[in-house]
């Protein structure tokens, strides 16, 4: 399979978690890739003394534009058509890929290089190019390995982060016709290259996402580290580059700030290897056509929710995804959403909230605060993720758990209740309970979450009962 990524039903986080937990190869693979980046980081950050106030500038500045989006967002545009770009504006997934097929289309175009671009998985253009008979090719190493292996991307950074070399390299033998490839890393890297060279040399059309774009000179930014970045916004004579809104920041001068705070979140490292700006085109230089798709897609209604707006500050640095002990077991896919961890679960529910399974993401967390304490624009995560619950449970999606709560709350509020309940427990849990403890629950609900859970039984007399019975003797 050569096309975009098969996407299953998207069912909620809880039943897709448990698929991912049985797959002791995967969870190998997440904790062991997970564990090195965050060594790394924690290295890196640790060299920088002013590494808090470098935070509260991120913030600042992200909150900052949040805050006058509309108005940045017409600058950008001006700015993009004086350097001699096309700005188009897309309020949905359905807009943005119809305007760049039919981009790619007007070119004459059958293929197209990508690189580096999350919010097309988000939109999935893979699958609308291939309806219209384009053929779309991922460049970054970790996408195409994914794209390759016909799956989706599990992770932010690396996308293909379940997968170990053995497994690449049984994937490049099949897939590339490569039977005596090893699995030494720099043999992988070299066929992937070689195998790009020839996409690279023979497109005519290059599809980017953008990490940044400045409202004040059109200026458009993807960092990245193989350079392959570098070959589609440079080599082909059309680049379309499709951006989220919130990707834009007032000034040039800002980009000082994230070029600090992002390599050292994400990869661990000082600078990325590969830093692209360009604004607009210019005459035998790059590009002939520079396009720019500005997509919605949920992000204005996120952003007219005070308490969720914070989210949209996301710089896409994965960092809160590698110390979350849930994403470290579940890995990626169980999140059905190309922003997995902890800011897919508060992220994905804002800009798709109306589907199941996105309102089972804000549960897929321990609430342990690890994502905000790493967050380099200090997304306070577990708060909105506390929001976002409330919401769900607003909305009456809590199911049985809801149920269970709504009528626990209302036992809990009425003192004779509460005493028929404990009596009523007493009696129930007969069958079950050995030396203080629930050994174990009957078939049912309970029965999934007794598994993990050690529950003390109701004591055979309550403290009230013992004082009676003390004052009667
Ligand atoms: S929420 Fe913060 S830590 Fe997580 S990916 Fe976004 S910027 Fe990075």
């Amino acid at each position: 399979m050569t096309g975009g990524a098969r996407h299953a039903r998207a069912e909620p986080f809880p039943r897709a978690a448990s698929a991912a937990l049985a797959n002791v190869q995967l969870r190998r693979n997440v904790r062991a890739a997970t564990a090195s980046i965050r060594v790394k980081r924690a290295a890196v950050v640790a060299e920088l003394p002013d590494w808090e106030e470098l935070r509260a500038a991120g913030a600042a500045i992200k909150d900052d534009a949040l805050a006058r989006l509309d108005e940045l967002l017409l600058e950008l545009e001006g700015s993009v058509r004086r350097a001699g770009g096309v700005v188009h504006w897309a309020r949905d997934a359905a807009e943005a890929n119809g305007i760049v097929t039919a981009l790619v289309l007007a070119e004459g175009a059958r293929e197209v290089v990508k690189v580096k671009s999350l919010t097309t998985d988000e939109i999935r253009l893979n699958d609308a190019l291939e309806a219209a008979g384009v053929r779309p090719i991922e460049t970054d190493f970790a996408e195409l390995i994914v794209q390759l292996a016909g799956e989706r991307p599990s992770h932010l950074l690396v996308p293909a982060i379940h997968k170990n070399r053995r497994e690449i390299r049984d994937l490049f033998r099949e897939r590339l016709g490569l039977p005596a490839l090893s699995d030494d890393p720099a043999e992988l890297a070299e066929a992937a290259r070689l195998h790009l060279r020839e996409a690279f040399l023979r497109s005519r059309v290059a599809i980017s996402g953008a990490n940044f774009a400045c409202a004040d000179t059109g200026t458009v930014c993807v960092v990245e580290s193989e350079g392959n970045g570098r070959m589609c916004t440079t080599l082909p004579e059309v680049l379309i580059t499709v951006m989220g809104i919130e990707k834009t920041i007032p000034r040039f001068r800002d980009l000082e700030v994230f070029l600090q705070l992002l390599p050292r979140s994400s990869t661990g490292e000082r600078m990325n290897p590969y830093t692209s700006l360009w604004s607009g085109v210019r005459d035998g230089d790059g590009p002939r056509a520079f396009h720019l798709v500005l997509l919605d897609a949920g992000r204005t209604r996120a952003l007219a929710d005070p308490a969720g707006r914070p989210a949209l500050r996301c710089i896409r640095c994965s960092a809160c995804v590698n110390v979350c002990p849930v994403y470290r077991q579940t890995g990626g896919h169980a999140y059905h959403s190309p922003y997995a961890g902890p800011i897919g679960a508060i992220l994905a529910p804002q800009l798709d909230g109306e589907s199941e399974a996105a309102g089972s993401l804000p549960f897929a967390s321990s609430l342990c605060g690890a994502c905000y304490d790493v967050c380099p624009v200090k997304i306070d995560i577990p708060s909105i993720l506390v929001h976002e619950r409330a919401r769900v449970v607003a909305r009456g999606r809590a199911g049985l758990e809801g149920l269970s709560m709504r009528r626990l709350g209302r036992i809990f509020a009425s003192r004779a209740s509460y005493e028929r309940a404990q009596r009523l427990a007493r009696t129930l849990q007969r069958p079950v309970a050995r030396g203080g403890w629930i050994g174990r629950f009957p078939p049912g609900p309970l029965a999934a979450w007794g598994r993990a859970r050690d529950l003390p039984s109701v004591p055979a007399q309550t403290f009230r009962e013992w004082w009676e019975s003390r004052a009667r003797s």
